[in-house]
């Protein structure tokens, strides 16, 4: 990432519109006058600069949700006017969904197909559910759990929330993320991944016109290893709210120590896809497909593992290389594209290296994993997605997440050896089977020690579903109800039912 001084002139690009940072309410640029460059994946062509933002900048944003909480401006409405104002957000939202398809497409190289049939629904979905779930946040009953008071539990916003995202759904992270901590109450400082800050701050504009008050919802861009680690190392943020990667939410574990704050993570993950021989393999082909490239390959539920019933191995091979020959790799402004670039140069080099590692631990490349020629595209960071097949359970691609377009095929023959073999990662976030075989599938889902588990699908998840982490993918929960607790202290009230001034009890501690 290269930083710019203020005097850059910006040429040749759609986008080129300004972006500032969003904090207490104004729009504002880095006070140090540095920027990012932001690029299209596709092309290499920078399209947008962001502020950097400076210490100050960062913590300007912290006091500015600090303030906005204490004063109760947002975390004393009623649920009813805070769902109101995130409902209105999803209607604004919606009526801009055009711009914010080409943004997100532009940005992230996601096929325009992907960002607009499914990324932004799918958001505003989001959206709606957690407004709605907004109203349903309760304690538990009051009722007499000792004889002479009445006990009841009040669930309560914590504070300031630090939201970090990244770069892979930029606008959908920032609404799982962001949105559970404003519904009940919380104010937030959210910092969105460097490669893809646009849409967030559009975002900002759009949170603006819908009636959040001011210091509730800032955005302060710049990299993670300074504006991220400022906010997980201030005492003055209540909350870590961090969806990226496993090595960096290790990172705000240790920052976050300081004042002991709460830390949320949605972490990487490495998804086994586990066909029984009594699958339907066709149906277990298209899911692999899509399981596999969904967002390019970049995903943290992508199916990465493909554990295969030695009986059907060599049909699943051929199916999947005959199917995946059909997959159109291209612009992804062009409607018939499936496949787009990968984020960055270094994260295809990145993936690049996994390729050549799986090989020589042994792997077998069946197809792919080189880089396609796409005229008009020469600098995108453009690869056709490869399968490889390995004995190796030890394998480097076996084992780490990869984050790219790498079909990893695996044989197994038995039941009990194929779920340890599933299990023996440190990551634990997604997972399917595919069995006609109702028992199999009971199993398994009780077997498989991941906080998602598909039988005879891979990544759906309903807005009213836990997206969670098993192990090293992290803790804390997106979506569902769950997402929304997650932002909340629970606090015990206790009623005195007596009114005695010595109540029975007393004389165990003292007899007065
Ligand atoms: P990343 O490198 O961990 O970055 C995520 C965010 O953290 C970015 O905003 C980044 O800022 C920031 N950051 C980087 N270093 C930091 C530091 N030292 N202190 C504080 N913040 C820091 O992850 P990514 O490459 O953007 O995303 C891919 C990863 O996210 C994959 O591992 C994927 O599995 C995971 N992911 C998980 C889920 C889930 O739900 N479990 C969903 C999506 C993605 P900069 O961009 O400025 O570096």
């Amino acid at each position: 990432m290269v930083l710019l001084k203020t005097t850059r002139a910006w040429k040749g690009s759609e986008i080129m519109q300004e972006f500032k940072m969003y904090i207490d309410g104004e729009w504002v640029n880095s006070s140090k006058g540095s920027f990012i460059d932001v690029k299209n994946p596709a092309t290499g062509e920078t399209i947008a600069m962001v502020p950097s933002a400076s210490k100050e900048d960062v913590g300007e944003a912290i006091d500015a949700a600090g303030r906005s909480f204490h004063s109760g401006v947002w975390s004393r409405l009623s649920p009813g006017e805070r769902s109101g104002i995130l409902l209105r957000v999803a209607d604004i939202l919606e009526s801009r969904m055009e711009e914010f398809v080409r943004l997100e497409t532009l940005n992230t190289g996601k096929s325009i197909k992907q960002v607009s049939g499914y990324d932004i629904p799918y958001t505003l979905d989001n959206i709606r559910f957690i407004a709605g779930a907004a109203r349903t946040l309760e304690g538990k009953a009051m009722a007499e759990y000792v004889q002479d008071g009445t006990s009841a539990v009040r669930r309560e916003p914590i504070g300031s929330i630090g939201v970090i995202t990244p770069w892979n759904y930029p606008l959908m992270m920032v609404i799982w993320r962001a949105f559970p901590a404003l519904a009940v109450g919380n104010s937030v400082v959210v910092k969105p991944a460097s490669y893809t800050p646009l849409s967030t701050i559009r975002l900002g504009e759009i949170m603006e016109k819908a009636g959040i008050p001011e210091g509730v919802f800032n955005v302060v861009t710049g990299p993670g290893n300074m504006v991220g680690e400022e906010i997980a190392r201030s005492q003055k943020i209540d909350m870590i709210a961090f969806t990226g990667s496993t090595e960096v939410g290790k990172r705000l574990s240790d920052l976050s120590s300081g004042n002991l704050k709460k830390v949320s993570l949605e972490l990487g993950g490495k998804a086994p896809f586990i066909v029984f021989k009594d699958a339907n393999i066709d149906a277990a082909v298209e899911s692999a497909i899509v399981g596999g490239l969904v967002n390019n390959g970049q995903d943290c539920a992508n199916s990465t593992r493909y554990y295969i019933h030695e009986s059907v191995l060599d049909k699943f091979k051929e199916k999947l290389k005959k199917r995946l020959s059909t997959v159109k790799v291209g612009d992804p402004l062009n409607q018939n594209t499936d496949f787009g670039p990968l984020i960055s140069n270094s994260q295809r080099d990145r993936v690049e290296g996994y390729i050549k590692k799986g090989i020589e631990e042994g792997g077998e490349l069946l197809v792919g994993g080189n880089r396609p020629s796409i005229k008009g595209f020469e600098k995108g960071n453009f690869l056709n997605p490869a399968v490889i097949y390995t004995d190796n359970e030890n394998s480097s691609i076996v084992k780490e997440e990869i984050f790219g377009p790498v079909f990893t095929l695996l044989k197994f023959s038995e039941y009990e050896n194929v779920i340890k073999r599933s299990n023996e990662v440190t990551y634990g976030l997604g997972s399917s089977v595919w069995t006609s075989d109702i028992t199999t599938s009971m199993r398994a889902v009780r077997d498989l020690r991941f906080g998602t588990v598909w039988v005879n699908e891979h990544v759906v998840v309903p807005s009213e579903m836990p997206w969670a982490g098993y192990k090293q993918s992290g803790h804390g929960a997106s979506l569902s109800l769950y997402s929304l607790e997650e932002f909340t202290y629970i606090k015990h009230v206790y009623f005195d039912l007596t009114g005695k001034v010595r109540k029975d009890w007393y004389g165990q501690i003292f007899k007065g």
